[in-house]
């Protein structure tokens, strides 16, 4: 009996796993094709200096429109993209688009702006990614102050030596680097005072409760206060409350980001929004 369970419950693991993989390998064949069906489009979310409430920039957020599955959370693909190194081909996309749009703004006569783009771990694994920004800076005629990189702790801790140089050789051409989902990797101070970043963008998952949960505040105001120390300007992600923004302000955060003032839009709207 018991080894018929046994049997029974192997099988039942096997059939889950091959559903799994199938369902992986279906996703990862239409990822594939995302490209040159043109399905992928940027979404744009603007980011609040708090001192006199004006944009200062956007961030560039990746959407899929899949003809297969409607639109995918870029949790759900960007792990998969990653792994099958789709993220090379398609993080070249994402820059060239930004960088486009943001270049297409700044022509149409608004006030320019800093785009920040996310970059991933195995992007800056690739020998010419520098080389690569600078061609797209260059094809897309975007000056390199308006354009800003995002990456976690984690991607900058891998190979650090590599990074690290490419990072400065970034930094020299006048591209900002931003230092995304603080505080949920792992934070090396020496790493923070080596690397050549500007800005720090505290997790959404320390806003969210900073009003309510002590711990949480009491994190949020050591990570400002820190980074000014260092002479680093600070984004908070994920602001959704009024209570939330005057903490913030009070603490004198520099950046605001969040649904408070905008989901992620669509181009258009999200430049309609800005104007207003
Ligand atoms: P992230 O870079 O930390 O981006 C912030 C995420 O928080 C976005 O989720 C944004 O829509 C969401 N968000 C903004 N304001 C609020 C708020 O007030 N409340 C809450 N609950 N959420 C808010 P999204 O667009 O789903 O992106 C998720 C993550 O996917 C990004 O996190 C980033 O790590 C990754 N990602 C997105 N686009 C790209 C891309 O082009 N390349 C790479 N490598 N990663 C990307
Ligand atoms: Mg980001
Ligand atoms: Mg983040
Ligand atoms: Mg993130």
């Amino acid at each position: 009996r018991a080894k018929e369970n046994g049997k029974n419950q192997m099988e039942m693991y096997s059939s889950e796993i091959n559903t799994l993989t199938m369902e992986r390998f279906q996703m990862e064949n239409q990822l594939r094709k995302a490209l040159e069906r043109e399905e992928f489009v940027l979404h744009y979310q603007p980011q609040f200096h708090l001192e006199n409430n004006e944009v200062l920039g956007i961030e560039a957020l990746l959407r899929w429109n899949s003809s297969d599955r409607g639109i995918v959370s870029p949790m759900e693909f960007i792990p998969l993209a990653e792994e099958t190194g789709l993220i090379i081909p398609i993080g070249y996309w994402v820059l060239k688009e930004a960088c486009r749009q943001n270049k297409r703004w700044m022509d149409q006569g608004h006030r320019p702006k800093i785009v920040s783009v996310n970059i991933s771990a195995r992007q800056l694994q690739e020998k010419d990614f520098v080389q690569a920004v600078k061609s797209i800076l260059e094809d897309t005629q975007l000056p390199t102050q308006y354009l800003c990189l995002e990456i976690t702790e984690s991607t900058a801790i891998k190979n650090i030596d590599i990074s690290m140089n490419m990072l400065k050789e970034l930094g020299e051409l006048g591209i900002k680097i931003a230092i995304d989902d603080f505080g949920t990797g792992y934070s090396s101070l020496a790493m923070l005072k080596q690397l050549p970043i500007s800005n720090i963008k505290i997790d959404k998952s320390f806003i969210r409760d900073m009003d309510v949960d002590k711990d949480d505040g009491a994190i949020v105001r050591a990570i400002i206060a820190m980074a000014h120390s260092l002479e680093l300007t600070v984004t908070a992600e994920g602001v959704e409350t009024e209570d939330q923004k005057n903490i913030l302000l009070q603490e004198k955060c520099n950046y605001l980001q969040g649904y408070l003032y905008s989901k992620p839009l669509p181009a258009e709207e999200c430049l309609r929004f800005v104007q207003e």
